[in-house]
């Protein structure tokens, strides 16, 4: 049987429904658990249906998070969106399930799943998730079409990125046709930024270092962030801002967290995989789009080196 139509019995079969997605969740992410709850609701209204997991000031235009202490919440169906691993899924502590979905476009080695739709070749997860209620008989209305929308449009940044095909764009198609999407207000949501952004992109240009094979790099301390009034999540949204310059094939932003005490890394490319790189230092995702953890300035100069290297012979492939 086709993979959604498994997937919507599962849905059908249980009373109630968690939906979890990454830690640090960007629009795709939110996007699509909180367009799936909708659907499901819209469409089974007796049914208890949590999109559990931190919320995120800047994202509430997609909807709210549900807050209940999901740990009393027993024989759940549990999905889990937009994360190729267990460890990575945000709230998972606690939750008792007894089967668990996946749905997500990136490459994993799926175990231990009872059912998992991967989908490598998918632009975004909110586009799998409009696929799915586009086959099956969950049903839509305008919000959570907003929300693929907005998934999509996020995740391809804006039809962009290698992963946009002919399905993207009929898929997006049909959202608009069908739900009349006003893009104006929604890119409104997505796009506009405070001045202090702006400024802090400056920066980031400013003191991008390119190196000889094509590595561009820029690291970035907590004294920059509070400089500019921004929060360490702000980096992640701006390297994609940075592609198609002629001179850079891997693009990387060093963001040192206190916090955690990690140099949280987003990494980006035009020719060189880059996911199998990220993966040596606590990270991994896309073959152009990856993100890694670093413990210290030692690592962080081995992982550029790596990714310096990957740039040269790349360059020699050419
Ligand atoms: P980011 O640079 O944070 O936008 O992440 C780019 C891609 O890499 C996304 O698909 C993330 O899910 C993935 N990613 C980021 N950080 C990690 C990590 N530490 N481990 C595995 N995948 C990651």
């Amino acid at each position: 049987m086709d993979i959604k139509k498994q997937i919507y019995k599962k849905i059908k079969k249980y009373n109630t429904i968690v939906i979890a997605r990454h830690i640090g969740p960007d629009p795709d992410a939110i996007a699509s658990q909180i367009a799936l709850r909708d659907a499901i609701k819209l469409t089974f209204p007796s049914k208890e249906v949590l999109a559990v997991g931190a919320s995120v000031a800047k994202f509430k235009y997609f909807g709210t998070l549900d807050k209940e202490d999901y740990t009393n919440i027993k024989d759940a169906l549990l999905i889990v969106l937009d994360v190729p691993s267990l460890d990575r899924v945000d709230k998972m502590e606690g939750l008792s399930y007894k089967e668990i979905i996946k749905i997500d476009h990136h490459p994993s080695n799926d175990v231990g799943f009872s059912l998992s739709w991967i989908e490598e070749s998918s632009s975004s997860t909110c586009q799998m998730i409009a696929e799915l209620l586009f086959s099956t008989n969950l049903k839509m209305n305008q919000k959570v079409a907003n929300n693929l929308f907005l998934g999509i449009v996020s995740d391809s940044d804006r039809f962009l990125l290698s992963y946009t095909t002919p399905k993207t764009f009929k898929i997006i198609s049909k959202l608009i046709e069908e739900y009349h999407i006003d893009f104006n207000s929604l890119y409104t949501n997505l796009y506009e930024r405070p001045i202090n952004e702006i400024r802090f992109h400056g920066y980031l240009a400013e003191h991008l270092t390119l190196t000889k094979h094509g590595l561009a790099y820029v690291k970035i301390t907590p004294e920059i962030l509070k400089e500019y009034n921004v929060d360490n999540g702000t980096p992640s949204n701006m390297i994609n801002d940075f592609n198609y310059i002629k001179e850079v094939l891997v693009w990387i932003f060093i963001t040192y967290d206190e916090k955690s005490e990690l140099y949280k890394i987003n990494i980006r490319s035009r020719g060189p995989i880059i996911n199998t790189i990220a993966q040596n230092y606590r990270g991994g995702g896309h073959k152009f789009a990856s993100g890694a953890r670093c413990k210290t300035l030692e690592e962080v100069d081995a992982l550029l080196k790596d990714l310096e290297n990957a740039c040269q012979e790349y360059k020699n492939a050419q």
